[in-house]
């Protein structure tokens, strides 16, 4: 099985991500947070691409391409993935389709979470993760059982990210829509586009993904 999540930046799509990771034994491959760790250790890659993150724009396509091209190459990935944030452009969805072709495979299923830009800022302004196992949480929608604690680990160090920064959050949104909302009609045309209501709560996003995932109903 392979998987496309796409939706604006802040609706869900790594939460969601995660949760079909665990449950159906795909692995989660979130170019932002590849690019976040490359950022973290200071590589070629990482030093390129931090002021572009930090400003909410789209880095560069040879970059991402690369990386996923790589990525989809390991041997983990033959049991099927779940993208998150890529492709973000048209040019990402072609190059992704040549590298599927090249290896004999397809995308099951490119699955829009459609979140209104409305909801967007205070979804993104107010998420953080655990610093010690990554879970992540929300100021309104998803505390910790414990308020400082993280429910998974016990962790008690918790980050937010850079570029979730009220400023920042237009420039992503622009650039969502410029630049990643015209791949849509590329899966449609495809036959593989379906749509959720990203404005549901989690559990039940995740109760329609699954419907799809399990080809019970497609929406
Ligand atoms: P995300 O964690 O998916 O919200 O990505 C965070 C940031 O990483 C984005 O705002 C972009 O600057 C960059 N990024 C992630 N994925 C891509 C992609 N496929 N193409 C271009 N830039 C990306």
């Amino acid at each position: 099985m392979r998987l496309i999540l796409l939706g604006p930046p802040g609706g869900g799509k790594g939460t969601q991500a995660k949760r079909l990771q665990d449950d159906y034994g795909l692995v989660h491959l979130s170019t932002g947070d590849m690019l976040r760790a490359a950022v973290a250790s200071g590589s070629e890659i990482g030093k390129k691409a931090k002021a572009v993150m930090d400003a909410g724009k789209l880095v560069s396509d040879d970059i991402v391409i690369g990386i996923i091209a790589d990525r989809i190459g390991q041997p983990d990935a033959a049991k099927g993935f779940i993208l998150d944030g890529f492709p973000r452009t048209v040019a990402q969805a072609e190059a992704l389709d040549v590298m599927l072709r090249e290896r004999g495979i397809g995308i099951d299923a490119a699955i829009e979470v459609r979140v209104p830009d409305n909801m967007i800022v205070e979804r993104i302004t107010g998420r953080f993760t655990c610093a010690k196992c990554g879970a992540g949480y929300h100021d309104k929608f998803q505390r910790p059982k414990v308020d400082g604690v993280c429910d998974s680990c016990g962790g008690t160090e918790f980050s937010r990210r850079a570029d979730d920064k009220a400023e920042t959050v237009q420039s992503r949104l622009d650039a969502y829509h410029a630049q990643t909302a015209p791949i849509l009609p590329f899966y449609e045309k495809k036959g593989v586009l379906k749509v959720i209501d990203g404005t549901l709560p989690i559990a039940d996003v995740t109760k329609r993904l699954k419907e799809i995932v399990e080809g019970a109903s497609v929406g």
